[in-house]
């Protein structure tokens, strides 16, 4: 990826419209399409950085992202500079991208005399998976094995459908074209073209291996290498993971959601966690310890302080979350609940009502008094 301002790639304003791209855009991709400047690498580069910047300009929700927080919005994958720390749009370069722009735009300009059929080449579909992992697993960071229904290139014949692996030869009935005009009536009606599908080249002879198709079905596996830190909803990008590119083209991406499951214990936000933890009434009252198990398979004791209230939380430093590709720890929160007994026994009984008794006048519930004090204070006004 560029790190070009793309507004300035493609020389227009940031407050160009929609059209002022369109038109510039296609301006510059004519200019530099490696078509018409064989061999020049430069050229090649600029003809991609201008792709790029299109792609994202020519979308709404694209170009607000971009205008909003730059480059950053579209760091792909894990590992790269950046991350995608916004999670909430979708970033597809993908089939149907520049493809069908250039098919288009080349049949506009060259009014269709190309030495190309308009969709020779053909680039593979991205591929989205979604994967659900368990928090632990996010904590720890996890490689996963994932098998995907996709498409490979048909090795034989090197995605060219033929029986000698060669570029197929152009189609005689449409010169290449991929479109022929017939006269009905009055009229010339253009089709594509019924001979070569459209593809403005025949194989002869096809390959045996693909039938000319120039890729295999194929289940495809992959390993997946998910960070330490991931977060719910992450989109990892792995280029050219998707679908083959056909007779040349290029491969699609793979992408793939990251879902977490619900914990049993922890909720999540970031990188800290947070819990609730049931104590007695006696432990709220006279202190003690909690064993609660940390999200890294630690046994944390928790101290409860003597007279604990319901609803109070403990903070516990660096034992949350990890963070991506930092070395810090989010807290964990622990919510205290203080569970009021029940089926007391006689004795049990017995013994709390003699506390009871003896803390009639007392001060160890001071928000009680301080409550009973004001409703004194009303009766009396
Ligand atoms: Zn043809
Ligand atoms: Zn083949």
């Amino acid at each position: 990826m560029t790190d070009r301002d793309y507004y300035e790639i493609l020389g227009v304003n940031k407050s160009a419209n929609g059209d002022e791209i369109k038109k510039s855009f296609r301006k510059l991709a004519m200019q530099y399409h490696p078509d018409r400047n064989p061999g020049d690498k430069e050229a090649e580069a600029k003809f991609k950085e201008i792709n790029e910047a299109y792609e994202v300009l020519k979308d709404e929700q694209k170009r607000a992202a971009y205008d909003r927080y730059g480059h950053q919005a579209f760091a792909n994958g894990m590992g790269g500079a950046g991350g995608n720390p916004f999670g909430g749009f979708d970033f597809n370069f993908g089939a149907g991208g520049f493809s069908d722009i250039f098919s288009q735009v080349f049949s506009d300009f060259m009014g269709g005399g190309q030495r190309r059929g308009s969709n020779y080449a053909q680039d593979g579909a991205d591929i989205r998976y979604n994967m659900e992992i368990t928090l632990e697993e996010a904590f720890l960071g996890v490689e996963k094995e994932i098998k995907i229904p996709s498409t490979q290139t048909c090795e034989k014949c090197h995605g060219h459908g033929t029986k000698d692996g060669k570029e197929a030869p152009i189609c005689q009935h449409c010169q290449g074209r991929g479109r022929v005009q017939m006269q009905k009536g009055f009229f010339v009606v253009e089709q594509t073209c019924p001979h070569c599908q459209g593809h403005g080249r025949k194989a002869t002879d096809v390959c045996p291996d693909c039938k000319g198709k120039g890729y295999l079905n194929q289940e495809k596996t992959l390993k997946v290498k998910i960070p330490f830190g991931v977060e719910d909803g992450t989109r990892m990008r792995i280029a050219g993971g998707g679908e083959a590119g056909i007779r040349g083209g290029e491969n699609g991406d793979l992408y793939v959601f990251i879902g977490i499951k619900e914990h049993p214990l922890y909720t999540r936000d970031g990188a800290n966690l947070y819990t609730r933890v049931p104590i007695s009434m006696c432990c709220a009252a006279l202190g003690g310890k909690v064993e609660i198990p940390a999200i890294d398979g630690e046994k944390l004791e928790l101290s409860i302080n003597a007279g604990s209230q319901n609803d109070q939380v403990v903070r516990l430093k660096n034992k949350g979350m990890t963070m991506m590709r930092s070395k810090g720890r989010g807290d964990l929160f622990v919510k205290i609940r203080v569970e009021i007994p029940v089926n007391l026994s006689a004795k049990q009984k017995e013994l709390l009502e003699e506390f009871r008794a003896i803390s009639k006048d007392d001060n160890c519930q001071p928000e009680s008094k301080s409550f009973f004090d004001k409703i004194k204070d009303l009766f009396v006004a």
